[in-house]
């Protein structure tokens, strides 16, 4: 996409390694000329273990703020001069404001899958809810539906059990249960739930790991809804099969801007308006993926 830049455009980006696939520019620029806000955002690639210095790199540079992805997430927390409540809450930093030399940490993975789930009608409150996976994503959405969401309980199955009771040791024990990936499990935790949410990576573009066994879909009570936070596929076999058993399914492209809509508030503090933004934003990825 073509930007126009001034003198005077402040620079924003996403930093992570690798980060050339990011569709993080895309969906920022997007948004950014939309609103017309004098901003740039751009791709930076920071290796592992060079956070700090490049917070320093950032402040000098002028920047006013960047998205962090893969590995600084948990590693910049430390490096904040102040967190925000989700940010504090996963122990992961996916925006960084500066403002006046200081770093403002705050996470918008949670927020953004709530209003994915809000604005496709699913609605956690009083259910019973299962999460499949406890790395990084796991750990947005699983505290997320308890707290904000108000699910009834979240169940978090991983195949490394240790790291599901990791995730559900902090502040929200007791409304959150860790337990194993194994079919049976699934099955059992499927019965009675509202929504399923896939957090793990089987079923992405470019991995070959898929599910083993998909029966538990058919232990789930009719009406539920099962939603994966993978975009590339559009439809995951675990969606396809889902929406196939007559399940409500969504796929994760709304939180990947949702999460991004409330990272541009905080950048700009400026409010944006979700919906009228959304479909410009899907417009542009949609356009991007027939000519990469
Ligand atoms: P991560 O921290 O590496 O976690 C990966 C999770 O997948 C872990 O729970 C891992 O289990 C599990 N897993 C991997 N291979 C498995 C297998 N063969 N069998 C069972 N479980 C397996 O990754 P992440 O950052 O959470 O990302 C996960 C997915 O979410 C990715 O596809 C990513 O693109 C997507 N995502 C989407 C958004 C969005 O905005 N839509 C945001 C963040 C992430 P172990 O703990 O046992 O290894």
């Amino acid at each position: 996409m073509k930007v126009q830049l001034y003198n005077t455009t402040k620079k924003l980006c996403v930093i992570g390694d690798p980060v050339l696939h990011s569709k993080s520019p895309l969906i920022q620029n997007t948004m950014l000329q939309a609103l017309g806000l004098d901003y740039v955002y751009l791709c930076q690639k920071v290796p592992r273990g060079c956070a700090a210095e490049w917070l320093r790199c950032a402040a000098f540079s002028g920047y006013a703020g960047f998205n962090a992805t893969m590995p600084h997430k948990e590693g910049l927390v430390p490096l904040m001069d102040e967190l925000d409540e989700d940010a504090r809450l996963y122990g992961a930093v996916n925006t960084v404001c500066i403002r006046d030399g200081k770093y403002y940490g705050f996470n918008t993975d949670g927020r953004g899958f709530l209003a994915a789930l809000q604005a496709a009608g699913i609605s956690p409150a009083g259910e019973k809810v299962l999460v499949l996976g406890a790395g990084g994503a796991a750990k947005a959405v699983a505290p997320k539906l308890c707290q904000a969401g108000e699910a009834r309980s979240v169940f978090v199955a991983n195949r490394t059990v240790e790291k599901a009771a990791a995730l559900c040791a902090g502040a929200l024990e007791g409304r959150m249960a860790p337990a194993d990936f194994t079919p049976d499990t699934l099955c059992r935790l499927a019965e009675g739930c509202g929504l399923v949410v896939n957090c793990t990576n089987l079923g992405m573009e470019g991995t070959r790991g898929q599910f083993a066994d998909f029966s538990f879909l058919e232990a789930l009570p009719d009406g539920a809804a099962v939603c994966d936070v993978i975009y590339a596929p559009a439809e995951t076999e675990l969606l396809r099969r889902a929406r196939e058993r007559g399940l409500r399914t969504l796929n994760g492209l709304g939180m990947l801007i949702w999460q991004a809509v409330f990272a541009l508030e905080h950048f700009t503090q400026t409010p944006v308006d979700g919906k009228a933004v959304l479909p410009l934003v899907e417009a542009a990825l949609g356009e991007a993926r027939l000519n990469p």
